[in-house]
């Protein structure tokens, strides 16, 4: 064994167990033929740490998934804690663990796969080739900025309230991180802002514009966010990488991963400085699902395959994974989520078998 990794894993409620199931499988074998070792560490999160601690994020998961390298999670909540009030809530355990960690940068893919091409509610000619990593600022901007809230002027009105603020070191360390990760893909970079009208977005867009100059292997273009929006559903396959700041950046990379249609299949990660980053599908647990084996585990398979990618710098083992999946979607294997007539509906251990096969076949 060439490197060894401590991975924590989150499986959380719903279909969580069962595709964090799936993907254990096929990251040891993976790291088998790799020699890869990989140490497995369960912890509880959300429903289900509530079940047992009361806890949505028992300090005790928190500080396994400090001691790892990366920490896997499938999914949380539930119909079962829905009464609960926000506090106590499955979500706040993910709140949680993004802040424990400090994961600034969201990275979300969204690709057209040819196999499901026809998933996509816009035309085959638009959507054919697309590729996009969208990076977005996840801990500063509206959603964090002071002033907040909603306060009572002298005339009895109320007025709400919310900043957006980045500091220069905010912008740059999303920059940092969009740039690698556009080093890592096809080396352009665009840069989403309302630098016409906001201040915060021309300090943003002079910042972005200092970085390039340490990455001069990537080329990098800016767009205002109403244009992006517009630019992102009339020619998509123009997009590498784009980043952006919290609120844009929520918006533009839900618009992104529908272009591909298909919520089952869509991976993301989240990364701080230094430490674990958490790898994650974009999907919730889906409860109306759960324990069925009716789930599809690609979107976790892919999203192990960004842990190996961005969060262990194991790319030859990424790129078997997601080979693996390209493979048992050209043999036709779908989950219900993603079936259309001619293909062969399996379940999610049948899903997870098929994969196992296509990586144990000679290359
Ligand atoms: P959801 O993503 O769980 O489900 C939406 C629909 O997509 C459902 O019909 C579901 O069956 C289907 N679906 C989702 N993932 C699938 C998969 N892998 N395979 C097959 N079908 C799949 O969203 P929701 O129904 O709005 O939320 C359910 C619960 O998940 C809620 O408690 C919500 O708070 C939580 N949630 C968690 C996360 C997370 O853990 N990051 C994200 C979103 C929602």
């Amino acid at each position: 064994m060439t490197q060894h990794y401590r991975i924590t894993l989150l499986p959380g409620d719903g279909i969580g167990p069962e595709i964090m199931a799936v993907t254990i499988t096929v990251l040891k074998e993976v790291g088998q033929q790799l020699g890869i070792g990989f140490d497995f560490t369960e912890a509880l999160i959300g429903g289900a740490a509530i079940d047992a601690t009361g806890n949505p994020l028992p300090p005790e998961t928190l500080d396994t998934c400090k001691a790892s390298d990366a920490v896997l999670l499938a999914a949380i909540g539930g119909y079962k804690w829905d009464a609960l009030p926000n506090d106590q809530r499955p979500e706040r355990g993910l709140l949680g663990l993004r802040a424990g960690l400090n994961l600034f940068a969201n990275l979300r893919p969204a690709q057209i796969l040819p196999q499901l091409i026809d998933a996509s509610t816009l035309k085959r000619e638009v959507v054919e080739g697309v590729d996009i990593m969208v990076v977005r600022e996840l801990t500063g901007g509206i959603y964090f900025g002071q002033p907040r809230g909603i306060f009572e002027t002298k005339t009895g009105e109320r007025r709400g309230i919310n900043t957006m603020v980045y500091a220069e070191a905010e912008i740059e360390r999303i920059g940092r991180v969009a740039f690698e990760a556009a080093r890592k893909r096809r080396k352009r970079l665009c840069s989403v802002d309302k630098a016409n009208v906001l201040d915060v977005s021309q300090l943003w867009r002079e910042r972005m514009t200092a970085l390039a100059a340490d990455y001069p292997d990537v080329e990098l273009t800016h767009l205002y966010v109403d244009n992006a929006a517009m630019q992102l559903l009339r020619a998509p396959t123009q997009f590498d990488t784009i980043v952006t700041g919290n609120l844009f950046g929520d918006i533009l990379s839900d618009a992104a991963a529908m272009l591909t249609g298909s919520i089952g299949m869509l991976p993301s990660a989240s990364l701080g400085a230094s430490g674990p980053g958490v790898f994650e599908p974009v999907h919730g647990s889906a409860p109306d699902i759960a324990g069925q084996d009716l789930a599809n585990p690609l979107a976790q398979v892919l999203s192990a395959a960004m842990m190996l990618r961005y969060g262990l710098n194991e790319p030859a083992a990424g790129d078997r994974l997601e080979a693996a999946v390209q493979t048992v979607l050209n043999q036709g294997y779908r989950t219900g989520d993603i079936a259309s007539e001619g293909t062969t509906r399996v379940g999610c251990q049948a899903m997870g078998n098929a994969l196992l096969k296509a990586l144990e076949e000679p290359r």
